[in-house]
């Protein structure tokens, strides 16, 4: 099995050694926590998903349903058919949506795409993609080779109301990997209903400033999931403790990418420099770096991030960069998260697993 490595805060993984919870909450920049300011909130049904599996919707109320039955004080998840035509990413409309191909949810079997008021968390929009990557079942008997449905859903569903990836135990729902050929938990543990409680429990929803909620009122959402024979979205939780910093994953190829401001790709060393960083980086598994910039520009309602960084081993003043793109960031006093990949900020050490960097001089 292929290791996946992930991209988690390093926070996330603290927050989840320190305490006596499993639980992670998805957080905002500055440490608050990302939330629905509403007491429901609407997940439209995309007529995609029926791609996804004969029953799938009955696959995605029954989720809705297992979180809507317990008393956690998290808001009521309402499920409705989508009347028009939407796309994953930022337009105030919350959906679930099967998509062949999702560049953005790399390996995983599913993503949520949480968008947020960058200052105080506040859920704008959240959307669920189950990707073709796949195959689902809504069965009781899911055959093999096949996901549970229900169970995938209702992992997602926690990222929508704001939960991250859970990976110390894999009896709670929002543990990050899943696996094939059989029914899993369709419904949150404890640990799971602690999370939710966590997040809104004396949170009461304020009237938005200018008024019309429609069919969301504060959005949230979130995550993926990645696969391994099983991940989720990650797993790795592991690589970046044992090394410090943050990994990059080999399986978040699809999310992150390698390009340069103009979108350039190449890792071609250009220098008898970047010749040796080349070399060096061919022999390592991995390059450490520190995180000196990053750009957000919206590609449609996806924010996509260029992140410049410097070898950790680059004496200054350095003239070396690695240049990164990963999906999702912060842009108009709006954040984005794609998946529990957030992007890491500047001044944060990463570790780069080979071949998701760019060599390239700075300018
Ligand atoms: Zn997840």
């Amino acid at each position: 099995m292929k290791l996946v490595l992930s991209a988690l805060a390093a926070a996330c993984a603290l927050a989840a050694t320190s305490s006596a919870h499993a639980y992670v909450l998805k957080k905002t920049p500055s440490g608050g926590v990302v939330h629905w300011n509403a007491t429901e909130a609407t997940l439209l049904v995309d007529r995609s998903v029926d791609q996804a599996e004969r029953r799938a919707r009955d696959a995605i109320q029954r989720a809705a349903d297992a979180w809507n039955a317990q008393d956690a004080q998290a808001p009521r998840i309402r499920v409705a058919p989508a009347d028009t035509a939407h796309d994953p990413g930022f337009d105030k409309v919350n959906a679930i949506f099967y998509r062949r191909a999702f560049a953005p949810a790399g390996t995983a079997i599913a993503v949520t795409v949480v968008s947020y008021e960058q200052a105080g968390g506040t859920i704008l929009d959240a959307d669920i993609v189950l990707t073709g990557r796949y195959a689902y079942s809504a069965s009781d008997d899911v055959e093999r080779d096949h996901y549970d449905l229900v169970h995938v859903v209702g992992h997602e569903q926690g990222h929508w109301l704001g939960l991250g990836d859970e990976n110390q135990l894999p009896g709670v729902l929002m543990f990050s990997a899943t696996k094939s050929g059989k029914t899993l938990l369709r419904a949150p543990s404890d640990d799971d209903l602690a999370g939710v409680s966590a997040i809104y429990e004396g949170r009461t929803p304020t009237p938005p400033a200018s008024a019309t909620t429609g069919c969301s009122a504060a959005g949230t959402g979130y995550n993926a999931a990645g696969l391994g024979s099983v991940l989720f979205g990650l797993g790795l939780v592991l690589g970046a403790r044992r090394r410090r910093g943050t990994w990059l994953a080999v399986s978040m190829l699809g999310a992150v990418t390698l390009g340069g401001p103009s979108g350039g790709t190449s890792a071609r060393a250009a220098t008898t420099e970047d010749a040796t960083m080349a070399a060096e980086a061919a022999h390592a598994d991995a390059l450490d770096a520190v995180v000196v910039g990053r750009t957000s520009s919206w590609e449609g309602g996806l924010l996509r991030t260029e992140v410049q960084a410097r070898p950790a081993s680059c004496a200054a003043p350095c003239d070396r960069e690695v240049h990164f793109q990963m999906w999702g960031g912060e842009r108009d006093g709006i954040a984005q998260d794609v998946g529990e990949e957030s992007v890491p900020e500047p001044g944060l050490p990463v570790r780069l697993a080979r071949g998701t960097w760019g060599v390239r001089l700075a300018r």
